[in-house]
């Protein structure tokens, strides 16, 4: 063992650093991981809060041995990477001629825990049943010679702790789609009761066209209902959310939390707790403490740093409480941040009849009606919660005056679409047509044909109760 390297696994994020740097250079935190056990993502198995005592773990060269060649019926080409597991190589299945990613399991950690075969084979079966395009899939898993191994679809990206490392902050709509293509993944695996625990930029794999891929599935990171109070502590402390330091049963929501912390880390470019030490780290992550999104970068769109804040609500209660509801948020979150200028633009593309500018709280469009008459139209988005924001279509007939009302009502019963309302504009009880769609679905040829309909009953309920043509 005298040719072995020592390294340190951080306690805070996880990553390997030589023992001789004082702090992890990723994430600057000074702590290590504990003595028990050489697998960094069991944390420390108890809820003291004490940062662990240094502990060095050695990566043996001898690994890098089965490069080039015959595994079973695996020929393995070159080494990808090293997690804690063990490693993962570039390999080619010979029976059935395709290309793989061989994840072999570090014998070390065999040894060290009896139950881990029991648990690796129980896993292995559920990350097999988990089919989906934003999780690495697992092909198969089986045992040569005492290596357990796990046969994986081969993602020939990089993590998306290397895209951040190498490129700094994201385009906020990439990282919401990228976030969005996540939450997708993990919906999958919580619908078959399967909580993920150690999400986090190194085990999400982006493929070269930049979707999200979940790794890491199934490796001992089952929840039952019966043993989330049992479990030891487990993750990576970064992503953590507060009920998992404080004892309390990991959930999906869980999951949601350290998703929330990987949207952050891919918008601002650095993790929203950050500390010298696992103990600080903890009770700021209690604490709920972190800089807002938009403090650190203005230009992200108020709908993204809210589902941020959303994600990393302090109470598991206060975030979406799975995969397919963060799912939901971050989809309505991408519709809302599609450009509204562009989306109106394009409903009218085609269209010579209406011109378009832009009003104090979206667009106007102004359009010509038959015999000489025009009307205008505004679009705008509510002030709702994100995820329930919706794309406000109204046009005003004339003011509300008390003779109007009866007529008004008539007119209003024989509207197939939208609606009449009264509405203050400008200090003024109007009456509006009104109509409205889910910001984050709405689509160019929904709003074209709103508008032209909105416009059109607003003109005519304009007319038939003043006669005139002002709106
Ligand atoms: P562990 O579960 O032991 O922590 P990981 O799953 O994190 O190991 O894998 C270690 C490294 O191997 C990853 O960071 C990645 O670079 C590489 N890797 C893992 N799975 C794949 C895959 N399916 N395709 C390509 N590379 C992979």
């Amino acid at each position: 063992m005298n040719d072995s390297l020592s390294f340190l696994y951080c306690a805070g994020c996880n990553d390997t650093f030589p023992a001789e740097q004082p702090r992890c250079p990723r994430c600057g935190m000074k702590g290590q991981i504990p003595p028990q056990t050489d697998q960094p993502t069991d944390v420390f198995p108890g809820n003291s809060g004490a940062p662990p005592p240094p502990h060095s773990v050695s990566v043996y060269p001898d690994e890098l041995l089965l490069e080039g060649q015959r595994m079973d019926i695996y020929d393995c080409d070159r080494l990808l990477g090293r997690g804690g597991m063990g490693v993962v190589y570039l390999a080619r299945n010979t029976a059935l001629h395709r290309q793989c990613a061989l994840k072999l399991l570090s014998p070390r950690r065999l040894s060290a825990d009896v139950d881990y075969i029991r648990r690796f084979q129980q896993e292995a079966r559920a990350a097999a049943a988990l089919v989906h395009p934003h999780i690495v899939t697992t092909y198969a898993a089986g045992t040569f010679q005492d290596r357990h191994y796990l046969e994986m679809e081969y993602v020939a990206g990089h993590s998306l702790q290397k895209e951040l490392d190498r490129r700094g902050p994201m385009e906020p709509l990439r990282a919401t789609r990228i976030a969005a293509g996540i939450a997708d993944g993990l919906a999958a695996a919580h619908r078959l009761g399967i909580i993920h625990r150690d999400l986090k930029p190194d085990n999400v794999l982006l493929t070269p066209s930049g979707n999200p891929k979940i790794g890491d599935f199934g490796l001992a990171k089952r929840i039952h209902a019966a043993d989330t109070r049992s479990q030891p502590l487990a993750g990576t402390p970064h992503y953590m959310a507060p009920e998992i330091f404080e004892g309390g049963p990991v959930s999906k929501a869980s999951d949601m939390f350290a998703l929330g912390v990987c949207y952050y880390l891919m918008l601002t470019g650095r993790p929203p707790f950050e500390a010298d030490s696992l103990t600080g780290l903890m009770h700021r992550i209690l604490a709920g403490q972190y800089v807002p999104v938009r403090e650190i970068r203005p230009e992200v769109p108020l709908d993204i740093a809210e589902c941020v804040s959303m994600l990393l609500a302090r109470s598991a209660d206060n975030r979406p409480a799975d995969g397919t509801a963060g799912s939901q948020l971050l989809q309505s979150v991408l519709g809302s941040t599609q450009d509204l200028e562009m989306l109106v633009r394009d409903a009218f593309r085609d269209v010579n009849q209406a011109a378009i500018r832009p009003a104090a709280d979206g667009f106007e469009v102004r359009l010509t009606l038959p015999d000489g008459r025009a009307q205008s139209v505004r679009v705008t988005t509510s002030d709702h919660r994100p995820g329930q924001r919706l794309l406000l279509i109204y046009s005003i007939c004339c003011r509300a005056e008390k003779t109007f009302y009866e007529r008004a009502l008539r007119l209003n019963a024989a509207v197939l679409h939208g609606g009449l309302s009264i509405r203050d504009i400008d200090g003024e009880p109007c009456f509006v047509m009104i109509d409205t769609y889910p910001r984050g679905t709405v689509e160019a040829e929904e709003i074209r044909r709103s508008v032209v309909e909105v416009g059109f009953q607003a003109d005519r309920i304009e007319q038939e109760l003043t006669g005139r043509d002002i709106h």
